[in-house]
This record gives structure tokens, sequence and C-alpha cells, in this order.
């Protein structure tokens, strides 16, 4: 594989369209690692990939075998943290449901289909509730790079919408207080 090391690896994640992809810009190393984060999800999900191990060791091997720049130490120690706990990469981040399952699990909510021209029958599959994106773990923020391994996720549609641009903890806050106001406290 031949990569240029000075280039800035822009629009990995172009299914995304919440944030500015000029924020996305990131060192060639975490874009490759931010990869590897991401296939392995969908292969242990989507894909119903049985032996993950294999699958990680495999990876593993190629990240420390590539030639692009031996000066860089691959994979990451925050790489190889994320990968012990591989369980969690089948989870969409905010609900902690499946990737291939519902939303928190809740039952499919029909919607109508939005309007298609006559020589487009079908809703476009993306913009359904449960289909995956890209989730930024702490949203991007210029001019630190953070697109790399540890903040980028997939996760449900609606999950990574409600989040807009703020992080996990923003939107469990935002969250705990409309499920007060609407006195839906179960405790
Ligand atoms: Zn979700």
């Amino acid at each position: 594989m031949v990569v240029r090391r000075d280039v800035h690896f822009q629009g990995a994640c172009s299914m995304n369209d919440v944030h500015d992809p000029g924020l996305e810009s990131t060192e060639w190393w975490h874009a490759l690692e931010s990869f590897v984060v991401l296939g392995i999800s969908i292969a242990g999900t989507l894909y119903s990939v049985e032996n993950i191990e294999n699958l990680i060791g495999s990876i593993i091997s190629l990240l420390k075998n590539r030639d692009i720049d031996k000066r860089i130490d691959l994979p990451t120690d925050a790489l190889k943290r994320i990968l012990k706990d591989k369980e969690s990469l089948s989870l969409c981040p905010l609900c902690k449901s499946r990737l291939d399952s519902n939303v928190a699990n809740l039952p499919k909510r029909e919607r109508n289909s939005t309007w298609q021209p006559q020589w487009r029958t079908t809703k476009r599959a993306e913009g359904e509730d449960k289909s995956i994106q890209i989730i930024h773990l702490k949203p991007l923020i210029e001019s630190t790079v953070i697109h790399t391994a540890k903040n980028v996720r997939y996760g449900h549609r609606w999950c990574n919408v409600s989040m807009t641009d703020h992080s996990i903890d923003e939107t469990l806050d935002f969250m705990e207080h409309v499920v007060r106001v609407h006195g839906r406290c179960k405790k």
C-alpha cells in the first residue's frame, strides 16, 4: 500500500452530514485506525462475522507489518485498548443497543414515506432511524485532531442526529432534563 505520509485524510466520515467535513481532516494513522474500528463494528453486526478474534488478529498483523512510515508504531495503545473491549464496538454508543437492532430496542415505528418522484419507488434506507452513521463521541473542534479511533464509532441515525454537535455527556444531560420535565422519571 502506498500512502503519502504528508497527506491529511479528509472526508472519512462522508456518511455523516451533521459536521463540517473540513473538521474531519486527520493524520493518516488516525484515519487508518478509525477505519479499523468502524470496519470491525460492521463486520460483527451487519455482516455477522462470527470469528472477530481472528479478524482482529489479522488486522493487527497488517498494521504492524505495513510499510507506510516505520516511525509510527501501530497499532497505537488507544486502538489496543479499544480492541480489548470489542463487544462495545457492536453497540450504538448512545442507546447501547446493537447496531443491527432498533434504536434503544424500541419497537419499530412506522413513518410515512417521504415524497418520491415516480421513477423512485423506495424510501432511501439511509433516512431510517436505525440506519447507521458515524458518531463522534466528542464533537469535532477546529484545530484539534479528534477524528481518531478513540473518538469515532458507528451509531444509529436517530442517536447521531439527537446529539447534533454535543458530546454524549451533554446529550444525556439534555435527555435527563427532558424526561424530568415530562414527568417520565421512573424513580
Ligand atoms: Zn442508538
